[in-house]
């Protein structure tokens, strides 16, 4: 944006030069280049040099002489006297009488030299400075482009990328290339009559490879790749959008076969709707799309990608057959598809051998493919801080944390009290988790504040795959959001606001229970809530009535107390445990889940030989 504004001085500067040059010109060059030199001298010399015969020409006018030397042609000027016997005296000497010594400069000759040379300079050099200045900003300027499309043609396609380089994605990956087949050999469809679909949408979280994958597939087919992100259609002015959208479509018919990218398409594709002080513009803008997409015959060999990560707010005219009717998932990738990930982006840094690549990726759970790209250029930014010339399992690990809660705050120190109770807080959590199921609950909890604002982190066992969550395994996640809140209660004897975040998610995970997965006693299998925002956050809507609501806000709130009772009363049958662990982790500010475990298991010990 500070290029636009760069972009207006420059013309009221440039009238400025102009200006000035044309004054400059005027005042001091004109003089000199339409005079010949002349010297002044007096008359006594032109009567000596008339008497002398050293006058070649001489021109004698109303208030001047002006005469030249014979000799070397000096051109001079004396005033004029009342001298009778001047001419007489002259016409002896052989002085050639003559009309004109000094030349008139033309008045053409002026007005052309004093005004329209500096205009051409002007011109000539505002061109020069135009490309030079203007050119790296591509022909986007505001002045010059009215209305072009920003679509960036790279025409070699899409700096390479194959699919080689998107890890994981195994199922999106297989889905586009069919696309990639079609663009390699067209024949084959048109033989048989089939058609590729015009538009393919690709949706999921974001940082997941959406725009690597379209890129990969031009790159795979070897064509131009064209991409835009949704809101750069969305101007200032009405109509400008829907133009920028003819004048893509245009450039890519011209370019095809290719790959028209379009990110963000929700930004323009959102829901129409008949509400007041719509978005006229993004209105136009999306008919446009749709009237360019129905335009143009199945096989032309343009195919538009287009990534969202709210597929449930498009227009339902722009998923309908014939247009963006197929849809690929891009999902967060899986244990295997992160430990790839990482792989994938290792390849640029020098790394100790030792790393364990599955360690790192079981740790990064729920990562997206650019954190985790975050990731490992975090680690090696920290092995270059350290002055080490290689990446250590350590600095990966450690830059899982700094990713994911933000870098270790060095001057907020935790009182000593305050350290206490985080200590037991975390504690609290991932004991109830132990005691609920059996095993290590945490990779590794640290108590150190980070900048993301939280006073400790917890990093939790990636649990593998799961697609499906028993009512009891949600009451367990909803006992451990709990166990912060009771560990602090037992301990402490007083509560603190550290647990705001685990009653959100305690909450959320109840609500769902029991007004969208049908897990109470009097709802049945009847959906009181929908889910509007799957890949953000992932947002609830309540469809129900007043009543229902208020019986579904009780039934939340006793789920809830119900589990926090549970935690309760696991934490006081291992209070002993409790207080060791909360000491560790307070005296070392980190644990680790083999530590946990091996505390937990020796204060058991200790109480079973006591019993
Ligand atoms: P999206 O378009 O889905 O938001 P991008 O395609 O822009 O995500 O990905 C952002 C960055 O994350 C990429 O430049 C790449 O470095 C990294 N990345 C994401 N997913 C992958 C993947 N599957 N394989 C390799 N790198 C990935
Ligand atoms: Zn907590």
């Amino acid at each position: 944006m500070k290029k636009f504004e760069d972009r207006k001085k420059p013309l009221i500067f440039y009238y400025g030069i102009m200006l000035m040059i044309l004054v400059i010109f005027n005042i001091f060059a004109l003089p000199y280049l339409s005079q010949q030199q002349i010297e002044e001298t007096d008359y006594g010399t032109f009567m000596k040099m008339t008497e002398n015969c050293q006058i070649g020409k001489v021109q004698i006018s109303d208030s001047q002489i002006i005469f030249t030397d014979k000799g070397d042609g000096t051109i001079y000027t004396t005033g004029l006297l009342n001298d009778d016997g001047l001419t007489q005296r002259l016409y002896a000497s052989g002085a050639e009488f003559s009309g004109e010594i000094v030349k008139e400069t033309s008045p053409f000759l002026v007005l052309l030299l004093s005004w329209f040379l500096p205009i051409i300079i002007f011109i000539a050099f505002g061109q020069f400075l135009s490309k030079k200045i203007m050119g790296k900003n591509g022909p986007n300027s505001m002045m010059f482009n009215m209305g072009k499309s920003n679509a960036k043609v790279y025409v070699k396609s899409s700096d390479g990328i194959k699919f080689a380089d998107v890890a994981g994605e195994d199922e999106a990956k297989e889905a586009l290339s069919e696309i990639v087949d079609y663009l390699h050999g067209p024949e084959t469809y048109e033989e048989i009559g089939a058609s590729m679909p015009k538009g393919i949408l690709l949706v999921g979280p974001p940082g997941t490879g959406k725009t690597m994958l379209a890129k990969a597939v031009a790159g795979e087919a070897n064509v131009p790749f064209f991409s835009i992100s949704g809101s750069e259609f969305v101007e200032m002015f009405v109509g400008m959008g829907a133009s920028k959208v003819r004048d893509l479509f245009r450039q890519a018919k011209e370019k095809a076969p290719c790959i028209v990218f379009i990110d963000e398409i929700d930004t323009i594709g959102k829901k129409r709707e008949g509400s007041i002080g719509g978005n006229d513009e993004r209105e136009q803008t999306l008919n446009q799309l749709l009237t360019e997409m129905d335009g143009f015959e199945g096989n032309n060999g343009v195919i538009i990608l287009a990534a969202t990560n709210r597929p449930e707010s498009l227009d339902p005219a722009l998923t309908r057959p014939g247009r963006f009717d197929r849809r690929v998932p891009v999902e967060l990738p899986d244990l295997k598809g992160r430990e790839e990930i990482l792989k994938v982006h290792s390849k640029k840094i020098k790394l100790e051998k030792s790393v364990d690549f599955s360690l790192i990726a079981r740790m990064a759970s729920g990562a997206s493919g650019a954190e985790l790209a975050n990731i490992v250029n975090e680690a090696a930014l920290r092995a270059v801080r350290d002055k080490r010339s290689v990446v250590t399992q350590s600095d990966l690990e450690e830059s899982i944390e700094v990713v994911i809660a933000g870098y270790q705050k060095k001057n907020a120190i935790l009182t000593d009290k305050e350290k206490m109770i985080v200590a037991y807080h975390e504690i609290g959590h991932a004991l109830v988790a132990a005691k609920q199921s059996h095993s290590a609950p945490v990779q590794k909890i640290t108590i150190v504040p980070r900048t993301s604002g939280a006073l400790g982190y917890t990093m939790q066992v990636d649990e593998g795959n799961h697609y499906l969550l028993s009512k009891e395994e949600l009451e367990n996640k909803i006992a451990t959001f709990t166990g912060g809140r009771a560990a602090e209660e037992i301990a402490v004897g007083s509560i603190t606001t550290g647990a705001s975040n685990d009653i959100e998610q305690a909450t959320r995970i109840a609500r769902a229970m029991i007004a969208m997965y049908g897990m109470s006693d009097d709802f049945d299998m009847v959906a009181m809530q929908t889910v509007t925002n799957q890949y953000l956050g992932g947002d609830a809507s309540l469809s129900c009535s007043a009543e229902t609501q208020t019986e579904i806000d009780r039934q939340v709130v006793a789920l809830v107390k119900k589990q926090h009772e549970k935690a309760l009363n696991i934490l006081k049958e291992n209070r002993r445990a409790l207080d060791k662990l909360a000491k560790y982790l307070y005296d070392n500010e980190t644990i680790t889940g083999e530590q946990f475990m091996s505390i937990l298991d020796s204060v058991e010990e200790n109480e079973d030989r006591q019993n």
